[in-house]
Formats: C-alpha cells, sequence, structure tokens
C-alpha cells in the first residue's frame, strides 16, 4: 500500500444481510473499535438500512455506501433506487458492477458504464467492482478480461470525475468462498489495473486512484494482502459483518 500517495480504503459490504435494528447494533459496536483509524473506513449497506446506518454512524469516521444504484435519476423502474436518492439521504459511496450483480441479476459492462456514469454526476464516489471467474483464469485471460472490464466501465468518464472512482479486483472465485488470493496474485492483477488506467488516463491519475482487493480478505490474511504495494485496501464481505473482525482489517490498513 502506498499511502504517500493515495488513500487506503476498507470498505464493507454487508450484501443482504442485516435488518436496521441489527445495523444499529452492528455499528454501534464497530464505532469504537475503528475510531483511530488512518483510513478511510465505509459501510455499504442494503437500501433498507442506510437510514439506520447513517443515524448509528453520525458523528464516527464511518460513511455510509450503497450496494448499487440505477442508471437513471428517476423513472418507470419498478424496485430500483436512484443515485439523486441516495445523496439527498447522505450516501457517499456505491459499489457498482459486483460480480453477484453481474451473475444473479443480468449486469453487463454496458449496465456498469450507465450505473457508474449516474453516480459520479451526482457526486457519489464509486467502488467498481472488476475480477475474473476461475474459469477465466484457468483460459489465461485474466489480464485481458479486467483490463476490458475495467475500459468499459470507465468509457466516457472524464479524467476529474475518474478521482471519484476507486477499483476493487475481486477475483469471482475468492468471493465468499473462503479462498483467498495470494498477496502475489493480488498485487499483480492491481498492478495491471493500474496499468490499464495509466494507459485510459495518465501516471498521475493510475498512483492517484485507490484500487482494493476484495475476496475472502480476513482478520487473519489482511496484514500480507495489504502489505503489498499496489494493493490500497480492501472491500470486505463477510468479515465486514462481525466488529471485531473488521477493526482488526482497519487496523492492518491503518499501518
Ligand atoms: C464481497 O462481497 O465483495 C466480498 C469480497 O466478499 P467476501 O469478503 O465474503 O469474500
Amino acid at each position: 500500500m502506498k499511502k504517500t500517495v493515495r488513500e487506503a480504503i476498507i470498505a464493507g459490504n454487508w450484501k443482504m444481510n442485516k435488518t436496521p435494528s441489527e445495523t444499529k447494533a452492528l455499528i454501534s459496536e464497530m464505532k469504537p473499535l475503528v475510531s483511530g483509524a488512518d483510513c478511510k473506513v465505509v459501510l455499504c449497506v442494503p437500501f433498507v438500512d442506510i437510514d439506520a446506518a447513517l443515524n448509528a454512524s453520525a458523528g464516527s469516521n464511518i460513511e455510509i455506501g450503497a450496494e448499487n444504484c440505477h442508471f437513471e435519476k428517476s423513472g418507470a423502474f419498478t424496485g430500483e433506487v436512484s443515485p439523486v436518492m441516495l445523496k439527498e439521504m447522505g450516501v457517499k459511496y456505491v459499489i457498482i458492477g459486483h460480480s453477484e450483480r453481474r451473475q444473479y441479476f443480468g449486469e453487463t459492462d454496458v449496465t456498469v458504464n450507465k450505473r457508474l456514469k449516474n453516480a459520479l454526476e451526482e457526486d457519489l464516489k464509486v467502488i467498481l467492482c472488476v475480477g475474473e471467474t476461475l474459469e477465466q483464469r484457468e483460459q489465461g485471460i485474466t489480464a485481458e478480461l479486467v483490463a476490458m472490464q475495467t475500459k468499459i466501465a470507465l468509457f466516457d468518464v472524464s479524467k476529474e470525475a475518474a478521482k471519484n472512482v476507486i477499483i476493487a479486483y475481486e477475483p469471482v472465485w475468492a468471493i465468499g468462498t473462503g479462498k483467498t488470493a495470494t498477496s502475489d496474485q493480488a498485487e499483480e492483477v492491481c498492478a495491471i489495473i493500474r496499468d490499464v488506467i495509466a494507459d485510459i488516463y495518465d501516471s498521475d491519475t493510475a498512483e492517484g486512484m485507490t484500487i482494493q482487493y476484495g475476496g475472502s480478505m480476513n482478520a487473519k490474511n489482511a496484514d500480507e494482502l495489504l502489505s503489498k504495494v499496489n494493493v490500497d485496501g480492501g472491500l470486505i464481505g463477510g468479515a465486514s459483518l462481525k466488529a471485531e473482525d473488521f477493526s482488526i482489517i482497519v487496523k492492518a490498513a491503518s499501518k
């Protein structure tokens, strides 16, 4: 992690877990544990938990994000939530293109690009997820695949707007499986993504961009993964549902 030039960010992704009352309880438990963090601490929570999360985190160093948003501002899109709504609530971050959205909800690189642009227009910070499946890794196309996902997601996004983009490299085979990429694998792909950013924009933009690793990062492996120069933090699923474990990861990123 190169903390001298870019921000370390540890973000939780709660997925479809926790009710509003559970949200209040978990954030109250987390607050004192992460209060001394020397990195950004973000919790991306289900839409229905946002209000409870904002209230519970008020006055602390925990910022709140959403797990998705729509590509239009408003309209006939039953069941969807727009970034305009998120912004008015006080949400600061939104995850776009998580592999579970791609896998179960028909998300494509093109819709990821549309959602990302819409979120940036509302001044939300976007955590853009990219990553290969096990099959794609075995086919030897990881570099091409993450480059393509990154380029399409950032198509038509200005250099200025890209300052509000964080990329999470999340190998699909490591998400929720307990199988973590080795720190060398994480470093290799995060560095490839940084090169792609330099290619799209320039080296300053690439050097300044926070690139996280996500995929079974936990209290035990965080230190090693975060020791890598191109790994600027983590997107944390399972371990973000446990206050103690999450705080250990936050401490690892604060070093
Ligand atoms: C995620 O949901 O983005 C994730 C990385 O999950 P987990 O940490 O559980 O693998």
